[in-house]
């Protein structure tokens, strides 16, 4: 099986002038470094660190949404890096994207029928209006929105309604792919499953490949295939969910387990794991040496500061980027 989305040694970037408009050439914060992934039909791939860590800024990229990018985005095969106008646009069809503040995301002067239908009206001119609003209707009642519904404005919706109608703008062209940027964390905790469970529902149904990002582990646990942790632009570790939760090898992924709420019992039994050293996330601006995690590492060495760890390949195709990983971790939970 061929991947539906290969990104190849990523990189994005802000430039940044330091201290006004006269102090010289800027700087670059590299938003997201170096980053390398499959993904193929029908997957979800979770994206978990804490904000300010690349999340959006990586969605955004394999979007085509940002400018300062080197490496590949490659989608079906094509380099999307090298379309532009309507070759980009045609292949702009097969992915959309959804985000974290479902009412800033939906125009406030459209009806719900303009708003999902969009997309559709855009790709599709030739389609009649009967047709248009046949299809609109079909994917309000997948999405678990009334037919009565169609010409309200997002401001008559709750937070958990305007996501259900950004997804079925997501979903209205049949996209292969969603990038879901953190889409239940403006929600209320009770809303947030019922959203979630919608989405999973309706990849079974329509076979679409998923980008989950969060920032909470126990959000994408149960939706993820495969996760991926990241930390200011770099990937820690990755692994299969189960193996990645039940058996973390890498000291942030520890660190994020035992930063997980007491409320899910699924994964309270982990709190076992060193935490975070306290002090904040450094800038991105001024990156750490070697290992970009070790200034908030609790199993840091001298060597840490010096060298940056390379991502590397282990058992079950788990990749970890850390020169003292903690391997016993998953040894221990081998079964013979
Ligand atoms: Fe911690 Fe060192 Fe591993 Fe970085 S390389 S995560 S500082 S043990
Ligand atoms: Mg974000």
């Amino acid at each position: 099986q061929k991947p539906l989305l290969s990104v190849r040694n990523l990189r994005v970037w802000y430039p940044i002038r330091k201290g006004g408009m006269f102090s010289g050439p800027p700087v670059n914060l590299t938003a997201v470094d170096d980053i390398s992934f499959d993904l193929y039909p029908g997957e979800t791939l979770g994206i978990v660190g804490e904000s300010g860590c690349g999340k959006s800024t990586l969605a955004r990229a394999i979007m085509q949404m940002m400018g300062n990018v080197s490496g590949q985005v490659m989608w079906l095969g094509k380099d999307l890096g090298k379309l532009h106008g309507s070759a980009l646009r045609a292949e702009r069809k097969t992915f959309q994207m959804i985000f974290q503040d479902p009412l800033a995301a939906l125009n406030p002067r459209m009806t719900v029928a303009q708003i999902i239908s969009e997309p559709l009206r855009f790709h599709f001119p030739e389609l009649s209006k009967a047709e248009i609003t046949e299809r609109t209707q079909r994917m309000m009642g997948k999405v678990g929105l009334r037919a009565e519904m169609i010409n309200r404005y997002p401001h008559q919706f709750s937070g958990g309604q305007c996501q259900r109608i950004g997804i079925a703008r997501a979903l209205i062209l049949e996209p292969q792919l969603i990038i879901c940027d953190e889409p239940v964390s403006a929600l209320d905790v009770s809303i947030q499953a019922q959203v979630l469970n919608l989405l999973k529902d309706l990849q079974e149904e329509t076979g679409v490949a998923l980008i989950f990002i969060a920032h909470d582990l126990s959000v994408i646990r149960h939706i993820s295939d495969r996760i991926m942790v990241l930390y200011l632009g770099n990937v820690m570790e990755q692994a299969e969910s189960a193996a990645l939760c039940d058996t973390p090898c890498h000291p942030y992924t520890q660190a994020l387990i035992s930063a997980v709420p007491i409320a899910d019992p699924d994964m309270s039994q982990k709190t076992g794991y060193a935490r975070i050293g306290d002090g904040d996330l450094p800038s991105p601006l001024a990156p750490p040496p070697g290992c970009v995690f070790h200034t908030r590492c609790p199993r840091a060495q001298v060597h840490c500061s010096v060298e940056k760890p390379p991502l590397s390949t282990g058992d079950q195709n788990r990749r970890i980027a850390c020169h003292f990983p903690d391997t016993a971790q998953s040894a221990s939970h081998v079964r013979t």
